[in-house]
């Protein structure tokens, strides 16, 4: 299990780098975090995108205080090459509701079988922990996003949209 180049090893201590759609400024946003990031400089919302494996999806994911779009993907899946952009746009889009938390099978043996993952990219969606919505295949950023915005809708219920969940 230690094949992994490059530092890739470490994803629960892994950082993304990015700048603020806002006011321009870079920051840096770890895998897991309470909350949900903002710009260190201007307060706005920072898009989240995170890598996690069997070892710190429950840290990355499951224990993260957003809706997560979860990426089961794999490197040698070209539809997934062509998702991936798609998904960080909606990632961007809904910064500070959603986090995308990207998942490579072959590295994630365990997810895999969990999520019973018959054909890459499968998508989920877990709110909490709990999976509320899941589509195989490809599919272009405003119909991903449609696909988040209806899952999330129905998965938060429709009596009082506005008022989120207790922290
Ligand atoms: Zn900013």
């Amino acid at each position: 299990m230690s094949t992994s180049p490059a530092g890739h090893a470490h994803l629960g201590g892994s950082t993304w780098t990015v700048a603020c759609a806002n006011c321009g400024r870079t920051n840096r946003v770890p895998a897991a975090a309470k909350g949900s990031p903002r710009c260190g400089n201007c307060r706005a919302p920072l898009p989240w995108i995170a890598e996690a494996g069997d070892a710190d999806f429950g840290k990355v994911a499951e224990q993260a205080d957003l809706p997560v779009l979860v990426d089961l993907w794999a490197s040698w899946c070209g539809p997934c090459r062509m998702v991936s952009p798609a998904l960080e746009q909606v990632a961007k889009d809904l910064a500070g509701q959603i986090k995308l938390v990207k998942v490579d099978i072959d590295e994630s043996p365990h997810l895999a079988r969990r999520f019973e993952v018959q054909a890459v990219p499968t998508l989920l969606i877990l709110d909490r922990g709990r999976p509320v919505a899941r589509q195989t295949g490809a599919a272009p950023a405003h119909a991903l996003r449609r696909w988040v915005d209806e899952s999330l809708s129905a998965s938060h219920g429709s009596a009082d949209p506005t008022s989120g969940r207790p922290r």
